[in-house]
């Protein structure tokens, strides 16, 4: 084969084009309706009341830890299993990561370690958690609910892997990610090789009305334009020196930053992108369901396979892990051949930024041995078959055949 094959990678059709291309002619390149639409879209899609678009899942971080208060001194739970946006919005806020090990059999943070962690501190101790869906499995949020009542945390629900996932309660209720029901906040990313591109783009999805009011304020320079919401009088905002005024409504130019925001907004022609890709999102998240199929059924019963990602319910397979023995010898051979696996994740912690705050190889030897296995196979709904029939071939070639 002479095509290369990545491990992810975007589909953008005719129609997507023919979107963005309409909008580029409209009256509105930001903050146009395009924005709203998608934050309406999106948060029907996963279940929530609110949702905020953001210029990618980094700065959706960033303003949840901000919402959420996160200072100098605050503690927060994480996954060392994660890209390191998820750990880097506490530090931007000035808190302290603390991570916690995964459970070897979902790569999630094994709520039982957090709840020793807890267990293990006075009351008070930490602010918060940071689950993460990695590879699209749904954490058990029902669970990490009750536990973070229990202690006083919020939860904030890193979903970029898990649009369109769930888990299954202990009614037998199917939770979808991102639905605010026991996360206060969740985000996501539309970046290329996430199920829904824009280009760059992110969002955050709450039940929490003032929390979604204190984000769309972060989002634009701490600036509201809500009358009900002015502080200043309106003999300041009108600019006049003759009181009293016969004025008894705010100017229509006024505006008042109140919060130290920042300029976190998508443009509407990236929101367009990810409204039309949205549309596509259920049936890309059942060819994902395919893929991992045949994944699973090809390699179930191999000896050289230390763990997979499985077949899940409301696993929404951003990434299929296989865990072999020689990773890097797997790597190189499937590179030889133009299939360029990754590898998620280079576990957090190690990250000389985090180990200079003291953390260190040992601290967390479950993520630290996944680490040595884990290898991500090629996962993306325009896959071809024989595109996938060749990549479980070399695997089983590089493995001594079948
Ligand atoms: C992609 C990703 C992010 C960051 O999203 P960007 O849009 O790239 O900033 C955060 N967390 C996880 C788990 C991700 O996969």
């Amino acid at each position: 084969m002479s095509t290369s094959i990545p491990y992810g990678r975007q589909n953008i059709t005719d129609e997507d084009i023919q979107t963005v291309v309409e909008v580029l002619k409209s009256d509105y390149l930001t903050q146009g309706p395009q924005i709203a639409a998608f934050e309406t879209a999106f948060s029907s899609y996963v279940g929530s009341e609110y949702a905020v678009a953001l210029a990618n899942g980094t700065v959706a971080l960033h303003l949840c830890a901000l919402a959420l208060d996160v200072n100098e001194g605050a503690k927060v739970i994480t996954t060392p299993i994660t890209f390191a946006a998820s750990a880097n919005c506490v530090r931007y806020c000035g808190g302290e990561v603390v991570f916690s090990d995964i459970n070897p059999e979902t790569y999630l943070l094994d709520i039982e370690k957090v709840r020793a962690l807890l267990k293990s501190s006075p009351k008070g101790t930490y602010q918060g958690i940071i689950p993460v869906d990695f590879a699209g499995r749904a954490n058990d949020l029902e669970a990490f609910r009750e536990l973070a009542d229990e202690y006083g945390l919020w939860i904030i629900e890193d979903a970029c892997h898990a649009p369109g996932g769930y888990f299954v309660d202990s009614m037998g209720n199917q939770q979808k990610c991102g639905n605010g029901k026991f996360a206060d906040l969740a985000i996501f990313s539309f970046h290329p090789v996430k199920h829904i591109a824009a280009g760059e783009g992110g969002m955050i999805t709450t039940n929490d009305k003032a929390l979604y009011e204190k984000l769309l304020m972060l989002r634009s320079h701490g600036i509201t334009k809500d009358t009900s919401q002015f502080q200043n009088s309106i003999e300041l905002a009108v600019g006049t020196t003759h009181y009293p005024l016969p004025e008894t409504e705010y100017p229509l130019w006024y505006m008042e930053m109140q919060d130290l925001g920042y300029n976190y907004r998508l443009t509407d022609f990236q929101a367009a992108l990810g409204l039309s890709q949205l549309k596509r999102a259920d049936a890309g998240l059942e060819r994902r369901k395919e893929i991992a199929k045949i994944y699973f059924d090809a390699f179930h019963e191999q000896t050289f396979i230390k763990g997979q990602s499985g077949i899940i319910e409301g696993h929404a397979y951003h990434l299929y892990v296989i865990e072999v023995e020689d990773r890097l010898g797997l790597y190189n051979f499937l590179r030889s051949k133009n299939i360029f696996a990754q590898i998620h994740y280079i576990p957090c912690h190690l990250m000389p930024y985090y180990q200079q705050l003291g953390a260190k190889l040992g601290d967390m030897p479950a993520s630290e041995a996944y680490y040595t296995r884990c290898i991500s196979l090629p996962m993306y709904p325009t896959l071809a078959e024989t595109e996938q029939s060749f990549i479980i071939d070399q695997i089983f070639d590089f493995h001594g055949g079948r």
